[in-house]
């Protein structure tokens, strides 16, 4: 899975860093999304898609990987 953020959309709830703290942070500054791995490893996976599913603004994607590699959008 590849991840990827929207510092735009996030409204700082912090929800993310709370759920996956290895995978987002906060910025010190504005309190907006930091992505901390872009792919997160397998113990690590479970955790970033929930984050993305509770982030109350939408500003988490999750590309899942299709076997080979090759990465599929999203569902909207
Ligand atoms: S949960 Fe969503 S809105 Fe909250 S800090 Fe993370 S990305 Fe931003």
């Amino acid at each position: 899975m590849e991840l990827g953020i929207d510092r735009e959309r996030c409204q700082s709830a912090g929800m993310c860093a709370l759920t996956a703290p290895e995978v987002f942070d906060q910025d010190a500054e504005d309190g907006r999304v930091l992505l901390l791995r872009t792919r997160p490893s397998p113990g690590q996976d479970t955790a970033a898609r929930q984050a993305a599913d509770i982030c109350p603004s939408g500003a988490i994607t999750v590309i899942e990987e299709r076997e080979g590699g090759s990465s599929a959008a999203p569902e909207s």
